[in-house]
């Protein structure tokens, strides 16, 4: 294995993308050459049941650059980008999806950012080309990522990103099993910046992601980052027993003033304040679980960045 440390390191995680593999070498090898820089492309074939592994141990045979890493089953895209992560030995990391959605030519637009002297550059599909359904979807997330990670950035999930090593190496550190890398990178700070970036539809295959499975994403990806669901769930019980003890005063009122025990809505205040009260206990509960779910994630309190001493 050669130690000599790249420039940069490229990392595509690959699933079943044998129709796009010789294209992409192709591009790839072209855009990286350009750059006039060493480099180092990590293929991570995440469990492909077709003959992309078989390709890409080729390519591996034509220019030891390209270092492959097969997982043993499909682990996901994310688990993928930081198995390539852990292995990476760039100064600069960029990660790129390897159905040529992303422009491989694309690549030199995020390293130059990155020398800069920024930590981590996004890109940003600004014409994108998924259908509406998974544009309404990526929106509301972006929105969702926006307010966590408190980085203004247009496109949290494009997938064409940079890192400078520092910033991998402590990603890679983390022990936390729930991965969302957007988060996971906002929590490092650091410097970051957005380069516009092209996209344009799959050509070959389809997304690995059905439309079950980004809902599945979604909602993992909520759960992950924060434990807002479980403490909403107190709020939702304050409302409902509000609303019970709104409704028993009134009828408490009509009792005063007519002597008449109006039925209907006593049952409604009764139900509606035991219900905000076993909502309200659930979300305490859910609090404390919270907690212990924060606590397992052992995620750093603090990262130093540099020190005078
Ligand atoms: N991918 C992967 N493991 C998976 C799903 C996807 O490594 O379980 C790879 C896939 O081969 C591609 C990238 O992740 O290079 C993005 O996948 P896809 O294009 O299906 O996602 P989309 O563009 O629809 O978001
Ligand atoms: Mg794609």
């Amino acid at each position: 294995m050669n130690t000599e440390k790249p420039e940069i390191s490229l990392v595509l995680p690959i699933f079943n993308e044998e129709e796009s593999l010789q294209e992409l070498f192709e591009r790839v090898t072209k855009t990286m050459e350009s750059l006039n820089q060493p480099y180092e492309v990590i293929t991570i074939d995440d469990g492909s049941r077709d003959g992309s592994f078989r390709m890409l141990s080729d390519f591996h045979e034509q220019d030891k650059r390209w270092r492959v890493i097969r997982l043993t089953r499909n682990f996901g895209q994310s688990a993928a980008i930081y198995a390539g992560f852990s292995v990476s030995r760039g100064h600069y990391v960029i990660m790129i999806d390897a159905d040529l959605q992303m422009y491989p030519e694309d690549i030199p637009l995020v390293y130059e950012k990155l020398t800069e002297g920024y930590d981590m550059v996004s890109g940003w599909r600004t014409n994108r080309k998924d259908n509406p359904f998974r544009r309404v979807m990526s929106r509301l997330l972006n929105i969702y990522t926006e307010r966590v990670t408190g980085f203004p950035f247009h496109d949290h999930g494009c997938s064409l990103k940079g890192y400078r090593r520092t910033m991998v190496e402590r990603m890679v550190a983390f022990t936390h099993r729930c991965r969302y890398l957007p988060v996971d990178a906002a929590m490092l700070g650091g410097n970051v910046a957005e380069v516009p970036v092209r996209h344009c539809p799959r050509q070959h295959g389809q997304s690995k992601y059905s439309v079950f499975k980004l809902f599945h994403f979604a909602f993992h990806m909520i759960t992950t980052i924060t434990i807002m669901p479980l403490q909403a769930l107190s709020v939702l019980g304050i409302i409902f027993a509000l609303i019970g003890t709104t409704v028993g005063a009134y009828v408490f009122f009509v009792y005063l003033l007519s002597g008449d025990l109006i039925a209907l809505q006593t049952i409604i205040a009764v139900l509606f304040f035991l219900a905000g009260v076993q909502l309200f206990a659930t979300g305490l509960m859910g609090e404390y679980v919270g907690r212990i779910y924060i606590e397992t994630q052992r995620k750093p309190l603090f990262i130093i960045e540099k020190e005078l001493d």
